[in-house]
């Protein structure tokens, strides 16, 4: 496994619109300092404890992306210093991250993620839920410490590029739909789908972050 060679293909095939968040989860902060001596700033996450002890022992000019399920109990640790929370799915936990991020003087942004996936294992909101959300949030003026940029989605498990490719772009039109929404807590100008076997069609798809794990660091 070469990091840097890896990091490098990936990024020569990016459009420049495009950001890519390295997925560091499970590996040991070696691997993430190749990764950051190749250039590497944002590095996603998806258990807040394991993020908290790297950003502790990182570098701080590193940006910190929580990809995964939230629990509203552990918001807290992560409050001081993550830079975008792709993975909200309920007003509940957007409200959570308000309060900690008033208290600690900030604004996170955040991302609403859209369960697009056949598979029933996946979080996330469904059309009618993201629009009541969004509704929420605009004519609220107590969410002064969130603000919504975007949404997240993952794609179904599998190797039928025209199911992946669909789902996709249903979440590409459900930002369409609502994009033009222009409130201090909610602006969307991300959309942050694809992972190592689906990112370039995730692209294609209108995609401008994507999750990059076992194609970077190996398999886990
Ligand atoms: C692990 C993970 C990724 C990265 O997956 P790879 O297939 O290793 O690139 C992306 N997004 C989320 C939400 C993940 O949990």
């Amino acid at each position: 496994m070469n990091i840097f060679q890896n990091l490098n293909n990936i990024k020569s095939t990016l459009p420049s619109h495009v950001t890519l968040v390295a997925v560091s989860k499970t590996k040991p902060i070696s691997d993430l300092m190749e990764a950051y001596n190749a250039g590497q700033r944002i590095f996603g996450e998806n258990k807040i404890q394991e993020m908290t002890e790297k950003w502790e022992q990182m570098p701080k000019d590193i940006e910190w992306h929580m990809i995964g399920h939230v629990q509203t109990n552990k918001v807290k640790y992560m409050a001081p210093y993550v830079s975008l929370i792709h993975g909200i799915d309920s007003l509940k936990l957007l409200q959570e991250i308000n309060k900690h991020a008033a208290k600690n003087n900030r604004v996170i942004d955040c991302l609403l993620q859209v369960y697009i996936a056949e598979e029933e294992s996946k979080f996330g909101l469904d059309e009618k839920e993201l629009g009541e959300i969004l509704q929420f949030v605009q004519n609220d003026n107590s969410l002064n410490n969130i603000k919504i940029v975007g949404f997240m989605g993952m794609a179904t498990f599998t190797d039928d590029l025209n199911q992946i490719k669909k789902e996709f772009l249903y979440l590409k039109s459900l930002f369409d739909k609502h994009k033009e929404l222009n409130t201090a807590n909610c602006q969307l100008n991300t959309l942050s789908m694809g992972m190592s076997g689906d990112y370039q069609l995730a692209i294609e798809c209108g995609s401008t972050i994507v999750r990059i794990g076992s194609s970077i660091f190996g398999t886990r």
